[in-house]
């Protein structure tokens, strides 16, 4: 009993363990990867990311103005979901042409990404999938 409280009052003069988030950012992990990086003109509109993707962060889909490409035959357009990913990069082992058509980057600013509109607009992307 006396050495419970004695801790508990050891415990009021020790910093906190936990972080004071959103006011102190918190830091990135150095394994930390990154989020997943896109350039449409050097894809060759394989899939082979969207297959590999466990939670299915990556979708083509078509659409009416397609990115010009010669190997996009089917008029598709790339999308990706950072809150879906699980940052695991199956879809840039699987890529033919990683760090030229995908890769990851974890340039500083992509932790809490902050668009609290892209799951809704994700919803009618996946039904374009069905
Ligand atoms: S890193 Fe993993 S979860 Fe994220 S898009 Fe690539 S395959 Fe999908
Ligand atoms: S795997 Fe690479 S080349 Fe194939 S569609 Fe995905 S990004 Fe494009």
């Amino acid at each position: 009993m006396l050495t419970s409280f004695f801790k508990a009052l050891a415990n009021l003069f020790k910093t906190p363990k936990t972080i004071d988030y959103p006011l102190t950012p918190i830091a990135k992990d150095e394994k930390y990867r990154g989020v997943i990086e896109y350039n449409q003109d050097e894809c060759i509109y394989c899939l082979k990311c969207e297959k590999a993707c466990p939670p299915g962060a990556i979708l083509f889909v078509p659409v009416d103005n397609p990115p010009i490409n010669e190997k996009n035959k089917k008029g598709l357009k790339y999308h990706y979901n950072p809150h879906l990913c699980i940052y695991c990069s199956e879809c840039v082992r699987a890529c033919p042409k990683p760090q030229e058509a995908l890769w990851q980057s974890n340039k500083k600013g992509h932790i809490g990404i902050k668009d609290d509109k892209i799951n809704d607009d994700w919803f009618e992307l996946e039904e374009l999938k069905k």
